[in-house]
């Protein structure tokens, strides 16, 4: 086993979980066995609990694990199988430290960070490593050298290299190179300090990763590997992509990333065949059509929010041979101003996941327009309970009926509390999550799109369509077309007379991939396309 640890320094959003992931993709093309992991160095026991403003998705494993959403891009970029053990979070060390202290575990002495807490942090690479098995773990550390939060973690990577024979450890260091445009320069001062700062760690690093708006010339390349102390040919351009993140790695096999690698770790340098990724990255970027598809949501000016979703929809757009022009609608405003204004002339409305009222009348509204306007319709999860609501008020007649996540009191709870949740008093890792069966009604629009009776789908949530209702709705044509095994919680629904109208109480984003979009996305933006014509990218 190989070990690759990715740090990051300068600023924060530089993109280390994309390089990491990137490197992922290079090395598995090159035919190893990846396995992909990230430290967090965060209090909390996971992000589940956070607010998106805060954190961005929270993105959901098979297993039920709430993780950091650079989860997402390694599962998007690699084969890697993820579970809880590869994401890891100080909140996580400290109640292991503490609960083996109060165990008596420690047999006496005195509990600290080194060397209770970095034990715990090396103990976990070495878990993941003999229980995934692999040739190469690539360990991202979050956070920016120089926080304080991150020390225990850049301590415990330092005496893994340490601890294993050498050649085994390969340390990458993400920086800045600003371009100061009042100089007309590059500055590479900011790199050199962060490389200063992991040195007083006592980490050098082999290969610096340096993020840049512009080419770095060989000057500027010469004065990193200088004053920075690694050979010209290990610093690395990670130059902005200019149309999709699924170019970095074609950039950084171009700037031979994966050939210094696998030199330094004594690898097999076998060259990658990249033609499936190229010609997917291709897809991307030269479609034949577009199509304009709105999300209504409520964190909608937040970039990383609804992550996963926004690359499910890249994913079916490549595989549909169109470019999906995503437009982010603020339900709020749909509340304000109507839906004419923000949702005409769109292809197809998709309603995400979330928690809490606000904006949920505005997301109601949407769902309303695209059903009477026979606007393709996509719900996930809160998007699925939205559209329950709207069926029931304006089809079923079931005036106030609502969501008892918004409404306690109302008269018609259409969904609400599942049995499970109502003895529920922590709010950590509580909700039904991770992976689930769901059974397919053969002959519904679900059933052709899985082209199967049975799906697992990775979930979400505290709330559920309430079966009570079930009957009522049906019987104004909704169609309950996904039930759980025991025919308990209804998984998806349909409306069979709309061109295109599903909502599902799960997360499809998850399982959506490059080059296998997921079902749901594929069947939404293909009608979406059939929506009006689409129109030919020129125009
Ligand atoms: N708030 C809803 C629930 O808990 C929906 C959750 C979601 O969209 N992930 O059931």
């Amino acid at each position: 086993m190989k070990y690759i640890f990715v740090t990051g320094g300068v600023v924060s959003s530089l993109g280390k979980g994309l390089a990491a992931a990137s490197l992922g993709t290079l090395l598995e093309y090159r035919g190893f066995k990846v396995i992909m992991q990230k430290f967090d160095p965060y209090l909390n026991i996971d992000p589940g609990t956070m607010n998106p403003y805060e954190h961005g998705e929270v993105y959901v494993l098979d297993d039920g694990a709430e993780t950091d959403l650079d989860l997402g891009h390694y599962e998007r970029f690699t084969h890697t199988n993820l579970s809880r053990l590869n994401n890891l979070t100080s909140g996580q060390v400290y109640s292991t430290v503490i609960e083996k202290e109060r165990a008596g575990k420690y047999q006496g002495s005195t509990v600290q960070v080194i060397p209770h807490v970095t034990n715990e942090i090396k103990a976990r690479i070495d878990e993941v490593a003999l229980k995934m098995g692999g040739d190469i773990i690539i360990t991202e550390i979050g956070g920016t050298v120089g926080d304080i939060e991150g020390l225990p973690f850049l301590e415990a990577i330092r005496q893994f290299g340490h601890d294993k024979p050498p050649g085994d450890v390969l340390y990458i260091h993400t920086t800045l190179v600003p371009y100061l445009r009042a100089a007309g320069e590059l500055k590479t001062k900011p790199t050199q300090q962060s490389i200063a700062k992991l040195r007083e760690i006592g980490i050098g690093p082999h290969i610096i990763l340096a993020r840049t708006e512009m080419a770095l010339d060989q000057d500027v390349r010469h004065k990193i590997s200088l004053f920075c102390n690694v050979p010209i040919e290990n610093v690395i351009e990670a130059r902005d992509v200019k149309n999709t993140i699924y170019e970095v790695p074609l950039k950084l096999h171009e700037e031979r990333l994966d050939d210094r690698v696998c030199k330094l770790l004594g690898l097999e340098r076998r060259d990658p065949d990249l033609t499936t990724w190229r010609s997917f990255v291709n897809r991307v970027i030269h479609p034949t059509h577009h199509v304009r598809i709105g999300v209504v949501g409520k964190y909608i000016e937040l970039q990383d929010a609804y992550k996963s979703i926004y690359e499910a929809l890249t994913h079916a757009g490549a595989a549909t041979d169109c470019k999906v022009d995503i437009v982010r609608v603020d339900a709020e405003a749909i509340e304000k101003a109507g839906p004419d204004l923000y949702l005409m002339g769109l292809q197809g409305i998709l309603i995400p996941g979330g928690f809490g009222d606000r904006g949920t009348e505005g997301k109601i509204m949407a769902a309303r327009y695209a059903r009477e306007k026979g606007i393709p319709f996509f719900g996930i999860c809160l998007g699925m309970q939205i559209a329950v609501i709207e069926f029931a008020r304006n089809v079923a007649g079931l005036e106030g009926a609502n969501s008892t996540e918004f409404d306690k009191v109302g008269p018609h709870p259409v969904i609400s509390l599942m049995e499970e949740q109502k003895k529920v008093i922590n709010m950590g890792g509580t909700m039904r999550l991770g992976t689930w069966v769901t059974d397919l009604v053969p002959g519904s629009r679900a059933y052709g799109l899985y082209q199967s009776a049975t799906i697992t789908e990775r979930h979400r949530h505290r709330y559920e369509f309430n079966s009570a209702y079930k009957e009522q709705l049906e019987a104004h044509g909704l169609v309950v077309s996904g039930m759980s095994p025991n025919g308990e919680l209804a998984e998806i629904v349909e409306l069979p007379s709309h061109p295109y109208f599903i909502a599902c109480q799960f997360h499809p984003e998850f399982l959506s991939k490059p080059n296998h979009p997921h079902v749901l996305f594929h069947g939404f933006v293909k009608a979406a396309m059939n929506q009006h014509g689409t129109p030919p990218v020129s125009c």
